[in-house]
């Protein structure tokens, strides 16, 4: 299902992106954030994360009407979302609940994006009130919108296209493959013409968009997808004889290395790739909207957490750790397709150095699958020692799991400063607390089913 190679065992040697989680994890640990007050907590790396925007912005050429959106599933997180619109960002949200981040973070409207294959009415009418951008997922939606719009709405509208170019090495996070849920279906009898037909009907209609995976999907596939975009624009703008589609938003995507500390594929050959298989996507003719997630996140940041107990059992040393289901779903549930390396830390935060031991790191759920690296080779762990887990800084922490009523884990941005002498940390989001837990649990409504209101069911 995954051509993705195992990643490395062992804390990873030497390079700055490692480097610099080692001296966040010394501090960390010694100003007590991460310890047995909190023994799980999620790192935001913030100069590492304004690098990768600046990244992105060089990697594309400078043009007219040019958007970068940052997914905000991939961290949804206010502060960190606000740090992106610091950066000059877009957001792309898919949910009221990411509409709503992204306006508290600080988004314009104007710089926002709606796409999500299951829009409600009122979802697109505030969107539409807003002037918020929308990305119908088929032509129903298509019809909706019809209804709602009124004349002179301020948002820019367009329409989800499938490119059905195939699946990457995941097929769960493949979204152009002949039958994915998402858009509309290019290579089906009659859509393509059905496009044309649903430009020509709607003057205001002046947007195509394609996202053809997230993860495990190469370049080329990713390039051929928006190839076919452009193409499609082309045939729409020409049939109708007037440049309608005066914007093509080409997604996310870009697959991020989980293996070591380097960043590839960066987003330069990304838009190399993009270069040789759509020459015209770049002459100026169509302003482009980006939705990277994953590729500007993953690599800034990670999570820490204690070693709360270790033993033995069948042969094999287990490392009992507060890092697991609800921290890293999909590795935990997925093992060979989302690995994560795993890096091992002293009491004092300091790297491992010990012989190297073959281990499993498990986590706090009450499952016999709550493990997140299997057998991997690591100094030995013991009772107060921290494990990272490095590349988390998209879709772990930020996205937990409520299993167990375990708490949401803390989040704290880190920076190393002008000096770069000193970690200082700023907090992100609090651990979660039992109060709420317990509210999230129907604490107002405890009686409901036992009281004197219960004999009405
Ligand atoms: C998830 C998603 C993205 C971001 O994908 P990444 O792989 O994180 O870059 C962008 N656009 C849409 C429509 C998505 O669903």
């Amino acid at each position: 299902m995954t051509q993705m190679t195992p990643p490395a065992s062992g804390a990873p040697a030497g390079s700055a992106g490692s480097a610099r989680i080692a001296a966040a994890v010394r501090q960390a640990v010694a100003d007590g954030i991460l310890g047995e007050e909190q023994p799980v907590v999620g790192f935001v790396d913030t100069d590492g994360v304004r690098e990768s925007v600046a990244a992105l912005r060089d990697a594309f050429p400078v043009m007219p009407g040019t958007l970068h959106c940052f997914a905000a599933k991939a961290a949804s997180l206010i502060p960190v979302l606000r740090l992106l619109a610091d950066c000059g960002m877009g957001c792309e949200v898919a949910s009221p609940g990411e509409l709503r981040l992204a306006l508290d973070a600080g988004f314009a409207p104007a710089d926002i994006v709606l796409d999500s294959p299951a829009k409600t009415r009122e979802e697109i009418g505030l969107a539409l009130t807003l002037g918020v951008a929308v990305n119908a997922d088929s032509f129903d939606e298509l019809r909706r919108i019809d209804g709602l719009r009124t004349p002179g709405s301020a948002s820019v509208l367009g329409i989800r296209v499938n490119p059905q170019v195939g699946s990457g090495s995941i097929g769960e996070m493949s979204t152009a493959t002949a039958t994915s849920k998402f858009g509309v279906a290019l290579r089906d009898e009659g859509a393509r013409e059905a496009v044309v037909r649903a430009f020509a009907a709607r003057p205001w209609l002046t947007r195509l968009h394609a996202h053809v995976g997230s993860q495990g999907c190469s370049l080329e596939l990713i390039a051929r997808g928006v190839a076919e975009t452009y193409e499609l624009a082309e045939e729409i703008n020409g049939s109708l004889r007037r440049q309608q589609v005066t914007s093509i938003d080409i997604g996310g995507g870009l697959p991020v290395n989980f293996t070591d500390d380097t960043v590839r594929p960066s987003y330069a050959a990304y838009v190399a790739a993009l270069r040789e298989a759509v020459p015209g996507l770049f002459d100026g003719r169509y302003a482009l909207v980006t939705e990277f997630g994953r590729s500007l996140l993953a690599k800034n940041g990670f999570i820490g957490a204690l070693v709360e107990y270790t033993k033995d059992a069948g042969g094999r040393r287990i490392a009992l750790t507060h890092a697991g289901a609800h921290t890293a779903t999909r590795t935990v549930f997925m093992p060979d397709a989302w690995p994560l390396r795993v890096g091992a830390f002293d009491a004092q935060g300091r790297p491992g150095t010990g012989p190297l031991m073959v281990q499993d790191i498990a986590g706090p759920c009450c499952f016999a699958g709550d493990v997140l690296a299997h057998g991997r080779e690591l100094p030995e762990l013991r009772e107060g020692d921290f494990v990272v887990l490095y590349d988390t800084g998209a879709y772990y922490f930020s996205t937990p799991w409520a299993y167990n009523s375990l708490p949401r884990p803390a989040v704290y941005g880190f920076s190393h400063g002008t000096d770069g002498e000193r970690v200082r940390f700023a907090p992100v989001r609090d651990a979660q607390s039992l109060d709420s837990i317990a509210a999230e649990s129907g604490l107002a409504h405890a009686d409901a089913l036992t009281g004197p209101g219960a004999t009405a069911i």
